[in-house]
């Protein structure tokens, strides 16, 4: 297994493409870690319900901290007494790109803008997830971290529950598989 650590600061080399990930994590409570990587680190909310491609779900999703780059593709079991403890599965992945606030195409730019100002627009080009998605940070959240992931209306909408859709993209494992068989 290679060795990879959260608290390294490894970032990516500037890229033209941008990528994002989506961890269902076993921890304690189960949820799903949502990663856009922004100037060669993934920034990073924990989703307890999971995203949806449901324009009328408002998911609850709290900012947790940056995580390095190489985090996008670790799957496997966190072992006991570790941060984060439990097994992670690569639920989706893809190339995703910032939406401006005229609709437009943006960089990482309009990323990090949009990240200061809580609300942020992008579109997602998965293998479960694909569209646009916008998330707004909440003004009076009770602990300051809470931001909603909500679909954007458009064509890639769907009322499907896509969490049923519950194999990694990385490896076609379940949950139970990876957590039998550890670090592939
Ligand atoms: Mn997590």
């Amino acid at each position: 297994m290679k060795e990879k650590t959260k608290s390294s600061k490894v970032q990516r080399a500037k890229s033209s493409t941008l990528i994002f990930v989506v961890q269902k994590h076993a921890a304690t409570h189960l949820h799903y870690d949502f990663r856009l990587e922004v100037n060669g680190v993934l920034v990073s909310w924990a989703i307890p319900k999971g995203p949806s491609m449901n324009p009328a779900d408002k998911r609850l999703a709290m900012k947790v901290e940056d995580h390095p780059y190489d985090w996008r593709d670790f799957e496997g079991t966190i072992p006991e007494g570790s941060y984060g403890a439990g097994t992670v599965m690569v639920w989706d992945s893809g190339d995703y790109y910032p939406v401006d606030e005229h609709g437009r195409r943006g960089d990482e730019y309009t990323m990090e803008e949009g990240l200061q100002q809580g609300k942020i627009s992008f579109v997602l080009e998965g293998k479960k997830l694909s569209g646009l998605f916008a998330m707004v940070k909440l003004k009076h959240g009770a602990k300051g971290n809470e931001w909603l992931l909500i679909k954007g209306n458009d064509a890639a909408a769907s009322t499907t529950d896509i969490l049923k859709d519950d194999l990694s993209v990385l490896t076609h494992r379940s949950m139970k598989q990876i957590a039998k068989n550890g670090v592939e």
